[in-house]
C-alpha cells in the first residue's frame, strides 16, 4: 500500500510543457532573479491551489465533468511548472541571497519529465504518458476472455495473491497480469527516448541523471550512497530471504528451490515486494505476537473518527498544535454509499497552509490504523513548513516525507496501546520474534525491490540497457537486488517491467527505498531524545515533548537547506544510516541465526 502527498509535489512533479524559453536582453540581475522567484511562488500557489481544489472534487465526485475540470487545472499547474524549470537557467550566473539561490535550483530540478520544446514531439510524449498511465489503469487480465465477470483487475489480482495458497492458481494469476504490459513496451522505448530530449535541453545527460539531480549531491555520489546503505542491510536481507525460502518449500515443495531463488508469484504480492501476506506460512508455531489488534478494534466497534483522533493524539501528545477546525470538517473518512469515490488513502494540503485533510474509506482494522498514522504524518509535516517561502514547502527530500507517518507507526507498540487503553495487558518480549518477522516482511522484504526499479530506469534512461534487452535486464537485477526470479522463461516477447504501476506511471521509486531507511534512523533518534533504555523496537515516543521538539525543528526547515541538514537537526548526523535497522532488529538477526544452521543462505 502506498498513498500520496499531494499539493505543491504534485503539480511540480509531472510536466507537459509546450512554452519556449525566451532570452532575455543582456544579462539577468539579481534584482532580475528576485523578480522571476517572486513571481514562481505567487502564481505556484495560486495554480496548486486551484489544482488541488479541482482535484480534491473530482476524486470525492468522480464524474467525467469533474474529471475534465481535474485535468485542465492541473495541466495549467504542470505547464507552470515546467516553464518555471526552463526560464530558472536563465539564471545560473547571478549571485543572490542562498534561499534564492535554493529556490532556483530547485526549480531546475523540479521535473519528473522533461518534455522536448520541439512542439511536435512535445505533444507525442506528454500523450504516450497519458497512454501508459491510462493502460495500466484500465490493465486486465481475462481467463476467457468471451467471459467479461472472469476479468481480473489489480485489486483482484491483489487478493488472489494475499490469499490463495494454491501454486497453480497463483502462477496462472501472476502470468495473467503481465499479459497487460507487452503493448507497452514499444510506447516505453519512445518514452524514453523523447523523455532524454526533453532532460538534454535542460543539461542533464538524461532523464535519470535529472532524477538523481535532486538530492543536493552529484548524481554518481548518491547512486554510491544508495549501495552503501543497500550494503548495510544486505546482510540481514540474505537470512530472512534464506529463512522464508525454508519455509516456502516446506509448503510449495520442489517448485521452491532450495538454495537457489524464490519463485515470483508465491510471495503473496503480485511484485514480491511485500510479503506480510505470507506471514502466516512462516511464522513459528508460539511466538505470535500475543495480541490481535484487528480483533481488538473490531470488538471495540470504533468509529472511524475515532480512529483519526486516536492518530492526532499521538502527535498532539508530541506537543504539535491539533489539526485546524477544517479539518474535521473537510476531510473524508468514510465510503459514501451514494457516489463513487476514490479510496486511495492520501492526505491533502490544499491551500499550501492549513487547509489539511485526508480522504480515506477507513474501515476498523489495524492496517486502516496504521495509513492514518502515516497520512497524519503527512499532514503535520505539511502545517510545520507553512511559513517557508512557497516553492520551499516540500520535505528535506521525497524520502522525508513517506518516512515521517511511518516513523510515528514504529511507536505504536504495545506498550502505548496499553496507555491509551486498547490493550490490557504487554505481551512480554518471548513475543517479540513473531512481532519483528512479520515488520520484517514488510519492512526488510521491501528494501531490495525499493532499490531496484530505480536501477533498471535509470540503465534505460542512460542507454546502457537497449530496448531489445528491456525483460532480460529487469530479471537481472530482481535476481540480484531480491533473490526472486520467475518459474517459466520471461523473454523480450514481454515487458514485465510495464506490469509495476510506476515504470509506465513514470513516478520515482527510490523514494520509497530512502523512507524505509530514514524512518528507523529517525525512530531511533527520538526515541533516544525521548530516553528510552529498552531495546529500541519497543521504544515508543508518544507523550515526550524532547522528540516532539527534535522532530518538529527538522519538519519546520522544509526543504529551505539540502536535506543532510534536515537530518542532522533530527539525528546528529548528515549521513543516512541503516543501522539503525540492524538495531531495530536485533533479536530476529540472532534468531534467524538459529533457525539456519547449515542451511543455505543466498542464491546462485
Ligand atoms: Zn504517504
Amino acid at each position: 500500500m502506498r498513498s500520496i502527498v499531494l499539493g505543491f509535489a504534485l503539480f511540480i512533479a509531472v510536466s507537459g510543457c509546450t512554452g519556449s524559453t525566451a532570452t532575455p536582453a543582456g544579462a539577468p540581475t539579481a534584482a532580475d532573479a528576485k523578480k522571476f522567484i517572486d513571481e514562481a511562488n505567487e502564481t505556484t500557489l495560486k495554480l496548486g491551489t486551484e489544482s488541488n481544489q479541482a482535484s480534491w472534487v473530482s476524486e470525492n465526485f468522480i464524474t467525467d465533468d469533474t474529471s475534465a475540470l481535474s485535468a485542465h487545472a492541473n495541466q495549467r499547474a504542470i505547464d507552470a511548472g515546467a516553464r518555471y524549470a526552463k526560464d530558472a537557467v536563465k539564471f545560473d550566473h547571478v549571485d543572490g541571497d542562498p534561499t534564492l539561490r535554493r529556490e532556483l535550483n530547485l526549480l531546475k530540478v523540479s521535473l519528473v519529465m522533461a518534455t522536448p520544446s520541439d512542439p511536435k514531439e512535445g505533444e507525442e510524449l506528454t500523450k504516450l504518458a497519458a497512454d501508459m498511465d491510462g493502460e495500466y489503469g484500465k490493465g486486465k487480465w481475462c481467463e476467457d476472455p468471451q467471459k467479461p465477470q472472469s476479468c481480473l483487475d489489480i485489486n483482484k489480482i491483489t487478493d488472489i495473491m494475499r490469499e490463495s495458497r494454491d501454486e497453480k492458481k497463483l502462477r496462472q494469476v501472476w502470468e495473467g497480469w503481465h499479459t497487460i504490459s507487452p503493448p507497452m513496451r514499444p510506447q516505453y522505448a519512445r518514452f524514453v527516448e523523447l523523455s532524454n530530449k526533453g532532460a538534454k535541453e535542460l543539461g542533464f545527460p538524461d532523464t535519470g541523471a535529472m532524477w538523481r539531480s535532486k538530492y543536493d549531491m552529484p548524481p554518481d555520489a548518491f547512486s554510491k550512497e544508495l549501495d552503501r546503505l543497500w550494503d548495510q542491510v544486505r546482510p540481514l536481507y540474505l537470512k530472512l530471504h534464506a529463512y522464508v525460502r525454508m519455509k516456502l518449500r516446506e509448503k510449495y515443495g520442489d517448485v521452491v528451490p532450495a538454495n537457489g531463488p524464490i519463485p515470483a508469484h508465491l510471495l503473496g504480492n503480485i511484485w514480491a515486494q511485500d510479503w506480510t501476506n505470507v506471514y502466516s506460512l512462516v511464522a513459528p508455531p508460539n511466538l505470535d505476537r500475543g495480541f490481535d489488534l484487528n480483533k481488538i478494534l473490531m470488538n471495540r466497534k470504533i468509529s472511524p473518527i475515532d480512529m483519526v483522533k486516536t492518530g492526532e493524539h499521538f502527535y498532539t501528545s508530541l506537543g504539535f498544535a491539533p489539526l485546524p477546525k477544517t479539518f474535521w470538517e473537510r476531510s473524508l473518512f468514510v465510503k459514501p454509499q451514494d457516489r463513487e469515490v476514490v479510496c486511495h488513502a492520501s492526505a491533502w494540503d490544499i491551500d499550501n497552509v492549513d487547509d489539511l485533510r485526508i480522504k480515506m474509506c477507513i474501515r476498523p482494522n489495524e492496517e486502516d490504523f496504521t495509513t492514518i498514522h502515516h497520512e497524519l504524518g503527512h499532514n503535520f509535516y505539511q502545517r510545520a513548513y507553512k511559513d517557508q517561502p512557497v516553492l520551499l514547502r516540500d520535505s528535506a527530500n521525497d524520502g522525508f516525507h513517506e518516512a515521517i507517518g511511518d516513523t510515528i507507526a514504529l511507536s505504536v507498540t504495545p506498550e502505548y496501546l496499553v496507555k491509551i487503553g486498547l490493550l490490557d495487558k504487554a505481551p512480554d518480549s518471548s513475543r517479540d520474534i513473531g512481532l519483528l518477522l512479520n515488520k520484517a516482511l514488510e519492512k526488510i522484504a521491501f528494501l531490495p525491490f525499493g532499490l531496484m526499479i530505480d536501477q533498471w530506469r535509470w540503465k534505460v534512461f542512460s542507454g546502457e540497457v537497449k530496448p531489445a534487452d528491456y525483460n532480460k535486464a529487469w530479471w537481472d537485477l530482481r535476481l540480484k537486488y531480491q533473490g526472486v526470479a520467475p518459474v517459466s522463461a520471461r523473454g523480450e516477447e514481454f515487458f514485465d517491467p510495464g506490469a509495476k504501476y510506476h515504470v509506465p506511471g513514470n513516478v520515482p521509486y527510490t523514494r520509497y527505498f530512502l523512507a524505509f531507511i530514514l524512518q528507523f534512523q529517525f525512530h531511533r533518534a527520538l526515541a533516544q531524545a525521548a530516553g528510552c533504555n529498552l531495546p529500541i523496537h519497543r521504544c515508543s515516543i508518544y507523550e515526550s515533548a524532547e522528540a516532539g521538539k527534535k522532530l518538529n525543528t527538522m519538519l519546520a526547515m522544509g526543504q529551505s537547506k539540502p536535506w543532510p541538514e534536515a537530518l542532522e537537526a533530527i539525528a546528529g548526523t548528515k549521513q543516512m544510516d541503516a543501522t539503525a535497522i540492524l538495531d531495530y532488529f536485533k533479536p530476529l538477526d540472532a534468531w534467524l541465526d538459529e533457525q539456519l544452521k547449515g542451511k543455505p543462505v543466498g542464491w546462485q
